[in-house]
């Protein structure tokens, strides 16, 4: 009877011990390898969304031959990394960076890889801003939901991006028109020519070819009103509202020259020229108009960046002495209109934040995900032959607007 029972307790022990180790190996966790070689970890200090670009920066330890990787069991991608001194960073202007549409369905630990000796660090975000979500722009009625993820294990901590199929929520849009103006707000006008009226009908138009192309769409304003600068469902607040990547305003220049004319489109002043070109070449090729030739704030051939001036700082400061606030903290590398910074967050430095009471305060000023906007002067209304082009070639200057929206969201 003993030895039944010694028996028994040798293959209860055995099996105990057999279970527990098929247990261990079930339980391995799915990282654990990737983990095991991260040797070290690095703080950033700057994590945005501009547009469709994610933004990161931060510090290492010491210079060496670095490179940003998404890595999960299966792949390795490398992330165009810039490294300068103790310094990493995706991009030099904010709209570059890791194009997040791009990025394939699946799970990837974000890290910093040092190619001297395949380890890797992991990124510790040292921001305000933790756990943001994107989703891709709408292609073949289809988005992706990108999630940023901060997780811990066995004290090691590490960013995860998820990268998963599912559609738009209802408030969510790809894309806004801003049509210029209106209501009492009439812009330019030539005779009886008003901006207001031309920039209604152009948004209109693109609003439908961008819609009919399956583009999530939507307008500051339908109507001939005139609607607030900032706060909700305002001109800069539908951006951030609709988590929009891009946003065209609609305009039509003018000047006392009256021998203006052409194309300008106006950007922020730490972006890149590449989107802006996109549009102003589109604009030229399907219109018979041209480049602008007003050299004033000009970058390069159609492409324009209006900053503040001293001048403009300076009224801005006897606003505040005058208004008994403290003034704001300003460069000449402000960018001047405020529909392109304000609607940008801190990648643009959207700075009203109501102390001036002649602006209200834009609520979303903070935010690290922008909407990267682009100001569009399609044509000078006070010349002759421009005013000719804008009541003739809507469908042509909507053509332009609408084959460089499709090039961002397919680029
Ligand atoms: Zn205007």
């Amino acid at each position: 009877m003993k030895k039944i029972l010694l028996v028994l307790i040798i293959i209860a022990v055995g099996c105990y011990f057999y279970m527990t180790r098929n247990k261990v190996e079930e339980e391995k966790f799915i990282y654990q390898d990737i983990l095991d070689n991260i040797i070290g970890s690095v703080d950033v200090n700057k994590y945005t969304i501009y547009g469709k670009h994610l933004n990161v920066e931060g510090d290492i330890k010491n210079p060496g031959d670095y490179t940003l990787v998404f890595k999960n069991n299966e792949e390795e991608k490398e992330i165009k990394t810039i490294i300068k001194d103790n310094h990493f960073a995706t991009n030099e202007y904010i709209n570059e960076g890791i194009n997040l549409e791009k990025l394939n369905i699946g799970e990837y630990l974000f890290l910093l890889k040092d190619k001297a000796n395949g380890k890797y660090y992991s990124l510790i975000n040292k921001t305000p801003y933790h756990d943001n979500i994107y989703y891709t722009m709408t292609k073949n009625n289809k988005n992706n939901l990108i999630t940023m993820k901060e997780e811990k294990k066995d004290n090691i901590e590490y960013w995860k991006m998820v990268i998963e199929e599912k559609s738009l929520p209802d408030e969510y849009y790809d894309v806004i028109i801003d049509p210029g103006h209106g209501g009492v707000d009439t812009g330019a006008s030539n005779g009886s020519y008003h901006e207001s009226k031309y920039t209604l009908e152009y948004a209109q138009k693109l609003y439908e070819e961008l819609t009919n192309a399956g583009l999530k769409v939507k307008m500051t304003r339908e109507k001939d009103e005139k609607i607030a600068h900032y706060g909700v469902g305002s001109r800069t607040g539908i951006p951030y509202e609709a988590k929009a990547k891009l946003m065209l305003s609609i305009h039509f220049n003018s000047s006392n020259g009256r021998a203006n004319r052409g194309v300008e489109i106006y950007k922020a002043f730490n972006d890149n020229n590449t989107f802006a070109k996109v549009l102003a070449d589109n604009l030229v090729n399907s219109t018979s108009s041209v480049y602008s030739n007003n050299t004033l704030h000009q970058v390069i051939d159609g492409v324009y960046m209006r900053v503040y001036s001293k001048s403009d700082i300076k009224g801005l400061a006897n606003d505040a002495k005058k208004g008994g606030f403290e003034p704001y903290q300003l460069d000449e590398n402000t960018t001047y209109y405020y529909f392109i910074r304000e609607t940008g967050g801190i990648n643009t430095k959207a700075f009203s934040d109501g102390r001036n009471p002649k602006y209200d305060a834009n609520p979303y000023r903070n935010s690290n995900q922008g909407t990267e906007g682009y100001l569009c002067e399609l044509a000078y209304i006070s010349n002759k032959e421009d005013l000719k082009r804008i009541l003739n070639e809507k469908e042509q200057f909507v053509e332009g607007l609408k084959k460089s929206v499709l090039q961002y969201v397919n680029e």
